[in-house]
């Protein structure tokens, strides 16, 4: 089905448009350098900037796919988790084109939208598989089945910070600019990773991650040596991350007896992660999926492609009445909460 994504729960205005799993076109507009000088995601700025991106996004993804209004068939929206503001834009924006058009809407889960993006380059997943989820404000590994029609099973999820969150901080604590996930794994190519043994939290102890413990000791780390290589303790901190993710998602794969992993969200475009994950689960006999580093972070095609999932196996459409929910817990990959 021809699905129109829109993608507003942080600070990544994202329109795409898929059909069976084809990307036919996509738009992106990003408000992370009006954050940058507060060194995070301002909620009001970032849903003005949506207001303001929103149709000339659309606009492009449409001429780029090359079709008309008639041409679509469903119209999917990220409802939750995010900033709430934010949501409400793109949920406004996917109601008006709904009602407009008369066409079926969906509402979707943010971070199975992370999982789809998968989909879009390497095809349909497997009957099972396993998922980790590294992004800005979640960490989880995720036992699925059919992403439309199947609960998600939690494995594991992080107790405290999520992975992109200890990158971001520790990139604050190294005095190296926001988004960290980047300046950090570009300061990381030129140290050494063994040069500092950080902790690696709760390895051996089921699928449950912790970072904070690891984001302390870099504080330390830090306020102890005036002389401090940043390049080294960038690529040490990154060396402990991925460590414990890379290990516990291919131990997760043999507790199961599942043959695939995915690995998505902005954290999989770690070049050091993918590396990494590559050389374990191909020792492990596990076939390893990760999207290209441009559908890793946030889009409107992971969302319309979580959409078109949804129409394909037949599942009903939310109604005008769907509404955010900026904490929503990942269950399914559906997420339509309604206003009363
Ligand atoms: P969520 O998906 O949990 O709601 P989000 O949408 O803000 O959060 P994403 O867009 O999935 O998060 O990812 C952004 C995060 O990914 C940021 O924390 C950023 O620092 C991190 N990130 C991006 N690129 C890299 C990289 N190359 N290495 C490590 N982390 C990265
Ligand atoms: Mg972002
Ligand atoms: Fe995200």
């Amino acid at each position: 089905a021809v699905v129109l994504g829109i993608e507003t729960s942080c600070d990544e205005t994202g329109v795409g448009i898929v059909d069976g799993g084809r990307i036919l076109g996509a738009a992106l507009a990003s408000s992370m350098e009006e954050h940058a000088r507060y060194g995070g995601v301002v909620p009001e700025i970032a849903a003005r900037a949506h207001l303001e991106s929103f149709a000339p996004c659309l606009r492009t993804a449409m001429e780029q796919a090359q079709i008309k209004p008639g041409e679509i068939d469903a119209i999917a929206v990220t409802s939750g988790p995010g900033l709430a503001t934010a949501l409400q834009t793109g949920l406004a924006a996917a109601k008006s084109l709904a009602l407009a058009w008369d066409k079926p809407l969906y509402g979707v889960h943010h971070l199975a939208g992370h999982v789809a993006a998968d989909t879009l380059e390497h095809g349909p997943l497997p009957a099972r598989s396993i998922a980790l989820i590294v992004s800005g404000g979640h960490t989880s590994l995720l036992l699925l089945g059919d992403l439309a029609t199947d609960p998600i099973v939690h494995l594991g999820d992080t107790r405290d910070d999520a992975a992109g969150e200890a990158f971001d901080k520790v990139a604050r604590l190294l005095g190296l600019p926001y988004p960290g996930g980047p300046s950090v794994s570009r300061a990381a190519a030129e140290g050494d990773p063994d040069a500092i043994a950080f902790p690696r939290a709760m390895l051996g102890q089921g699928f449950g991650f912790s970072f904070s413990g690891l984001k302390s000791a870099v504080a330390r780390r830090v306020e102890q040596d005036p002389g401090l290589h940043v390049p080294d303790v960038a690529a040490s901190f990154q060396e402990a991350v991925v460590d414990v993710l890379t290990r516990k998602a291919v131990a997760a794969c043999v507790a199961h007896g599942i043959g695939t992993l995915v690995i998505v969200g902005g954290v999989a475009a770690n070049a050091r992660l993918r590396e990494v994950a590559a050389g374990r689960c191909a020792a492990a006999g596990i076939t390893l999926r990760v999207p290209p580093p441009a559908l890793c972070t946030d889009n409107g095609v992971m969302i319309a492609a979580v959409g078109d999932l949804l129409a394909a196996a037949g599942h009903p459409p939310a109604t005008l009445g769907l509404s955010a929910d900026p904490s929503a817990p990942l269950t399914r990959a559906v997420c339509a909460p309604t206003s009363a």
